[in-house]
């Protein structure tokens, strides 16, 4: 604890944010299921879909973590993603990352082809790409994700936040696969942070989340909160129940995962069957020495290896796991391997060898032998060289 009575992520983490139920004293809050709260109360909730007294433990949670004023739980990530967009005004100009969650660059595609909003691709781990975007399109918002799902390329959060701040843009970023815990993007200069909570807030595999904070209650957040009740994309009770339960061990668990991946991708560095390894943790990813800093330390339980004999070595390595499940999302305390290529198609700059690991909280030494025994297996059928 500092001097001025803070604690750390972990600490707040654990204790769901110091939470005590003011009825009972149950450090567990309870499970409010009911749709509708009786106006003569005294409590000021009204109905569900504003009022969920569960999620509003796990946002206040999330907007301190992240060094935020306000946060926002939607149904899903994507949901809490378009809502930013759909915040925007029509026409308005946004620039997006060429490497990106991929079902959110074909919505923004969409968007752009149906003309609501005007949207570029920009390589954003080159702030000189960025800076010629910026000068080409009159853009109300750039679209950071850091590390990029799923080449795992990092931007200089802080370096965009200038560029774009100077342009009277403001600037979002998925963190998800940072989290708060390895990068606080608002105290590098952005406007809102999101998080698909499915993925390491919560943990466990077992609900969609998503989650927005903004720097300040400004009307930004005014909109978003306006909208999420329009649309009622809302999280319920149960899954914000569970999302806080998983918020609970998220610093053991991202630990584990972090030190495992490093394990892992150093180990793979040096196999003849892998072409690469893209893991911001190892001294030559290019954007190793920006994530050395923004993530202080930790470069997160995400990597890809690119196997020799392209595709279908890829998919022979993801079939002959045992341990990594060949299954898609990420952040779970099980660890997934997954063909990337195949699920999001042709115009994808994912390459055809790229295999997409999520590193749980297993004994690494079981992950390790799991992938050696799976590249030799598929090395015997012939297909890796
Ligand atoms: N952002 C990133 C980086 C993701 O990987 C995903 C999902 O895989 C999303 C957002 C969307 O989240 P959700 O699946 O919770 O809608």
């Amino acid at each position: 604890m500092s001097a001025d009575g803070t604690v750390h992520a972990a600490t707040l983490l654990a204790q769901a944010g110091g939470y005590v139920d003011p009825a009972t004293g149950a450090l567990v809050p309870p499970l409010v299921a009911s749709s509708t709260f009786e106006r003569r109360s005294g409590s000021g909730l009204v109905y569900l879909r504003d009022d969920n007294p569960v999620a509003a433990i796990a946002e206040d949670l999330l907007a301190t973590l992240e060094g935020g004023s306000k946060a926002l739980l939607f149904s899903s990530g994507m949901a809490a993603a378009t809502a930013v967009f759909e915040a925007l005004p029509a026409g308005a100009g946004v620039l997006a990352p060429e490497v990106m969650y991929w079902n959110l660059r074909r919505w923004l595609r969409d968007q752009h082809a149906s003309g609501r909003l005007r949207v570029g691709f920009v390589d954003m781990s080159d702030v000189g790409a960025l800076a010629a975007a910026l000068d080409r399109l009159a853009t109300a918002l750039v679209w950071i994700e850091t590390p990029a799902n799923p080449l795992w390329t990092i931007t200089d959060i802080a370096a965009a936040v200038r560029l774009a701040h100077a342009a009277g843009a403001r600037v979002a970023v998925d963190s998800t696969a940072a989290t708060p815990l390895a990068t606080r993007p608002l105290s590098l200069g952005a406007d809102l942070v999101v998080h698909s909570a499915s993925k390491y807030l919560n943990g466990h595999s077992d609900l969609v989340a998503g989650g927005v904070v903004t720097a300040c209650a400004d009307e930004v957040f005014d909109r978003l909160r306006a909208l999420r009740h329009d649309r009622g994309a809302v999280l319920g009770p149960f899954e914000a129940w569970l999302l806080l339960r998983g918020m609970r061990t998220l610093a053991l668990r991202f630990e584990r995962a972090c030190a495992s991946a490093m394990t892992i991708a150093r180990h793979l560095a040096g196999d003849p069957r892998v072409v690469a390894v893209l893991y911001p943790g190892l001294a030559d990813h290019p954007g190793h020495r920006v994530a050395a800093c923004q993530m202080q330390g930790r470069f997160g339980g995400m990597l890809s290896i690119r196997v020799r004999g392209g595709g279908p070595a890829a998919a022979a390595v993801a079939a002959a796991t045992r341990i990594f499940k060949q299954a898609t999302s990420l952040g779970g305390v099980e660890s997934l391997i997954e063909h990337r290529k195949p699920v999001e198609g042709p115009d994808s700059p994912v390459p055809d060898d790229l295999l997409r690991l999520s590193v749980g909280i297993e004994d690494p030494a079981d992950l390790l032998a799991d992938l050696d025994a799976a590249l030799a297996s598929a090395e015997a059928a012939g297909l890796v060289g």
